[in-house]
């Protein structure tokens, strides 16, 4: 097949290839449609996200109650300087003592109890003197002390989660709360996915010159576990065009987006980009980032289709840039912004102008402040420098050389390091 030499990835200045910005902007307008929405009980909730806005029909506290093992007190019965009151009751945690308080009088009560209407501070168990009945305590007490109010915390009829909002395990203990048992969450999308190249085995076999083992398979099915969606691995396509039309129009009729990873290039064995243009459209296929530049996004039928770069690197990559924040716009959810950390380089860092560049490396932070050291060789077929990497450093597309002690945008790969 001829593949036209105006679209050639060769050229580093390449001036077909999109920005990453504008690319992920393209990506982002081009999602539209709904996936639906079903109802589940909170219990399998985890990770999802919410399809409606919840409101509490109760206050929480639902009662006024106490903060404190200690005694309830109604501040008018205290005399000055003699801070003495009888134990009339005692209220539990569910077992409520309800009436108020008269002069004198003081009530035990357990954190979480209900207090009497008219107690307005709860002394703490441990700065009183009991001598049976007889409560005692020095403390100098303020007007509210150890009272828990009533909606302090939620406030009846007031939204308390968000369309939008994922379920995690704090979400999952408000919803109880306000004692919600089923919510409505966006539908899981399917995501199927399929490895190309004639070079390809798969792991049980014996590997046989010239060959790899399928790795690209393993790296996006845990990209893909940890979230709200149902994972459709599809195996390998050998690089046949017919072979590869054949299997994306099987994951078309059953998927919200499409990801391959190889053959997406303009070498001889690439037919990624052929098979899109007779089955579907291409939006894109090139970005000026490294790695992974070759990147095709497009559309078949209803599905969303990415077409990753076939090394390791470049597919992580890539995946985390451009298909990561279109997987949350068909869940539902805002986009995150990347934190980015500014650390000193330990050496020079040298790459090409005329594209955005990601190295991988290792953030150190000390009591010197935070450093960066690249974590290995940085070809795109590398994965070990990615596994011991913690952080990429992003290199903006006009620098060239990076010296020794430059500070530069590190974007960690998780909050702790
Ligand atoms: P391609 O994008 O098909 O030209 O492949 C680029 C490089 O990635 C080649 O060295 C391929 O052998 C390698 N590669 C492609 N697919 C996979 C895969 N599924 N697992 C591991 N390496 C791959
Ligand atoms: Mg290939």
């Amino acid at each position: 097949m001829s593949k036209n030499i105006k679209n050639s990835c060769i050229n580093e200045f390449d001036s077909t290839a999109l920005n990453e910005n504008k690319a992920i902007k393209l990506i982002l307008k081009s999602i539209t449609g709904k996936i639906g929405d079903e109802i589940i009980d909170i219990k399998n909730a985890l990770g999802r996200v919410l399809y409606q806005n919840i409101k509490s029909h109760i206050n929480i506290p639902s009662f006024k109650n106490s903060a404190m093992d200690g005694y309830a007190v109604n501040i008018k019965n205290l005399k000055k300087n003699n801070y003495s009151l009888n134990e009339i009751a005692t209220s539990f945690a569910g077992k409520p003592y309800n009436k108020k308080l008269k002069n004198k009088e003081t009530v035990k009560v357990m954190t979480g109890a209900l207090i009497p209407d008219n107690a307005d501070a709860v002394i703490m168990k441990e700065m009183t003197i009991n001598k049976g009945k007889e409560i005692k305590f020095k403390e100098n007490i303020k007007k509210n002390q150890n009272i828990r109010f009533v909606g302090e915390d939620i406030k009846k009829s007031s939204i308390v989660l968000k369309k939008g909002d994922t379920i995690n395990y704090v979400n999952l203990s408000i919803l109880s709360s306000i004692g919600i048992k089923k919510i409505e969450v966006f539908k899981k999308p399917v995501i199927s996915f399929f490895s190309t190249g004639d070079e390809l085995i798969s792991i049980n076999k014996k590997l046989t010159k010239g060959k790899i083992y399928d790795s690209n398979r393993y790296l996006l099915h845990g990209l893909l576990s940890g979230l709200p969606v149902i994972i459709n691995d599809m195996g390998v396509a050998i690089d046949k065009e017919s072979i590869i039309i054949k299997k994306l129009r099987e994951c078309e009729k059953i998927s919200n987006l499409i990801i391959t990873t190889g053959g997406v290039s303009v070498g001889d064995a690439d037919y990624i980009r052929d098979a899109l243009n007779k089955i579907g459209r291409i939006n894109f296929w090139k970005i000026s980032i490294k790695p992974g530049r070759p990147l095709a996004y497009g559309k078949i039928g209803k599905s969303f289709f990415f077409g990753l770069p076939g090394n390791p690197v470049s597919a992580a990559v890539t995946f985390e840039l451009f298909v990561m924040p279109a997987i949350n716009k068909i869940l539902g959810l805002k986009q995150k912004t990347k934190i980015i950390i500014k650390a000193k380089t330990v050496s020079e860092i040298r790459k090409k102008k005329g594209r955005v560049e990601y190295k991988r490396a290792c953030l150190i932070q000390n009591k010197k402040g935070s450093f960066v050291k690249i974590s290995g060789l940085q070809g795109s077929n590398i994965l070990t420098s990615l596994s011991k990497a913690n952080c990429y450093i992003r290199l903006a597309s006009n620098v060239n050389v990076i010296k020794k002690d430059s500070v530069v945008d590190v974007i960690p790969f998780s909050e702790e390091i």
